[in-house]
């Protein structure tokens, strides 16, 4: 086996053949390295390696693996957003002002994963802040999408979805406040969710909106998305919100099929303003497969699609200003400490650390909050919330799990949203109805338009893990479509390279 057929494995095979002792953790790690070394500098997925770390990792998946003890992911290369702590190693949210920044303990979600035997293979790029949908608005540069190197990835956890896009993670984290995992997942042809809010603990996680952010998997496969999910969820006496459901029941029933399962479909999900025709006709053709397979397809309504975008952009900024706070030049990473008063220290510190697109949104959501401003941006939103909380429940009375495209469009060109944030918010409309009801949902793989890959999302009610992953894993099997590994050419995007 060559080392490039190594980065294209999945949990499933790369697991068969540590166990068989013919590959070892080692062996899976150095060509991973080695693809990094090789296509990272088109991709930039990643923000900085993990050396040290992988070594030791590796390591002791080895000796366990020999040992005839190995925990489930051992030996299995991983990549890490971002904006999730692990100890000693350089953690930053895509910002400047955390330049420097080493956190004194590990994201409990991540903690799963090590001990479950992961091995980290590096940091990955992200918005700053989790803050954007096509990692543009990272501090350090743009990722690109391995696809077409002249397009966007997707984001925010845009890194975390082109590693896993390029083989050059087997598996990453990202985090979704409004989409930022589903999204990505859709633009680089991988299968990536997010689960119900409370799943999964958020303990060490650089917070963007509070009420809002899930930690969840890019993987290539339903059945590697599943199994990372079920070993990273359950309750976490470190974060208030976890839940006390068990990990392991995302998989109930998980292998069951369609056949006999409603399948809603959200009039104002299927036309919504903006969806490419070729989007269209992909998630067109993923309805007749999950009709062949014995889905019955029903209409459903979600009436308050339509304001959701504004409630997400009142309460998300309103949370961000609020966890933003810390950030004064005092406590971590980057200090304007030559500043004559304290004022000035925060006021610099913050002016010089922060972007563009982060200080718009502490501007917006401290305005959202302020006392004049409250009931009527708010309050109103939070009332919104409810509704399309309602509108859900309301659905799911008529079905079992909700299925629409995950992004109306699929990746864009480098630069073409940059200079129009309301552009950029549209991205979400199909996502962040789910992060308001707190709902869990998964992208899947469902073909491509124009040759650029197009995600199928399915939602499912609260708890509801397993009905998203048995639909997607049908669907995956159905279709016959995977994520397949891309290998960019050198130079330019798709036809030019
Ligand atoms: N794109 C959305 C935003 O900018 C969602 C980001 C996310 O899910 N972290 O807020």
């Amino acid at each position: 086996m060559t080392s490039g057929d190594l980065t294209e494995l999945t949990i499933k095979e790369a697991t068969h053949l540590l166990r068989l002792g013919s590959i070892s953790a080692s062996d899976l790690v150095t060509a991973h390295v080695e693809r990094i070394e090789q296509l990272d500098a088109r991709v930039k997925a990643y923000l900085r390696m993990t050396q040290e770390v992988w070594e030791r990792q590796a390591e002791e998946a080895d000796r366990k693996l020999r040992d005839g003890d190995a925990p489930p992911l051992a030996g299995i290369p991983i990549a890490i957003k971002d904006v999730l702590c692990v100890k000693g190693v350089e953690t930053t949210a895509g910002s400047q002002i955390l330049r420097g920044f080493k956190p004194p303990y590990t994201a409990t979600a991540v903690q799963r994963l090590f001990d479950a035997g992961a091995v980290m293979l590096g940091v990955t790029n992200c918005d700053e802040f989790a803050m954007g949908s096509s990692t543009e608005n990272s501090s350090y540069f743009p990722t690109r999408n391995p696809h077409d190197l002249l397009r966007v990835p997707g984001g925010s956890s845009g890194g975390s979805a082109a590693a896993v896009a390029a083989g050059e993670a087997m598996i990453s984290l990202g985090t979704d406040t409004g989409g930022s995992i589903r999204q990505p997942a859709a633009l680089c042809g991988v299968v990536g969710m997010k689960p119900t809010y409370g799943r999964v603990s958020r303990y060490g996680l650089i917070a963007f909106a509070s009420s809002l952010d899930q930690i969840g998997p890019f993987a290539r496969s339903v059945d590697d998305a599943a199994l990372v999910l079920s070993l990273m969820s359950g309750l976490d006496p470190l974060d208030a919100t976890s839940s006390q459901r068990p990990g392991m029941e995302v998989l109930n029933n998980y292998g069951a099929g369609v056949k006999g399962m409603r399948l809603g479909v959200p009039r104002e999900y299927y036309d919504v303003e903006g969806i490419e025709p070729g989007v269209k006709a992909a998630i067109d053709a993923a309805l007749l497969i999950l009709r062949r397979e014995g889905a019955e397809i029903v209409d459903v309504s979600l009436p308050h699609t339509d304001y959701g975008l504004a409630a997400y952009y009142i309460i998300a900024p309103a949370e961000c200003s609020s966890n933003l706070a810390r950030f004064d030049g005092v406590k971590y990473g980057l200090s304007e400490e030559d500043s004559p008063n304290v004022t000035e220290l925060y006021t610099q510190t913050r002016r010089k650390g922060f972007g563009t697109e982060v200080r718009r949104r502490v501007m917006l959501g401290t305005y959202a909050l302020s006392s004049g401003y409250y009931d009527a941006y708010y309050l109103k939103a939070q009332k919104v919330r409810t509704l399309i909380k309602r509108d859900f429940d309301a659905a799911f009375e008529k079905c079992d799990a909700i299925v629409s495209a995950t992004s109306p469009t699929v990746a864009f060109p480098i630069g073409t949203k940059t200079q129009d944030p309301l552009s950029m918010y549209l991205c979400d409309v199909l996502t962040l109805g789910g992060n308001l009801a707190g709902l869990p949902g998964i992208s899947v793989p469902c073909g491509t338009s124009d040759g650029l890959p197009v995600g199928l999302q399915v939602l499912g009610p609260q708890w509801g893990e397993n009905v998203c992953l048995r639909v997607a894993r049908a669907y995956e099997e159905a279709s016959e479509i995977r994520a397949e590994v891309a290998t960019p050419s050198p130079l330019q995007g798709r036809g030019s390279g």
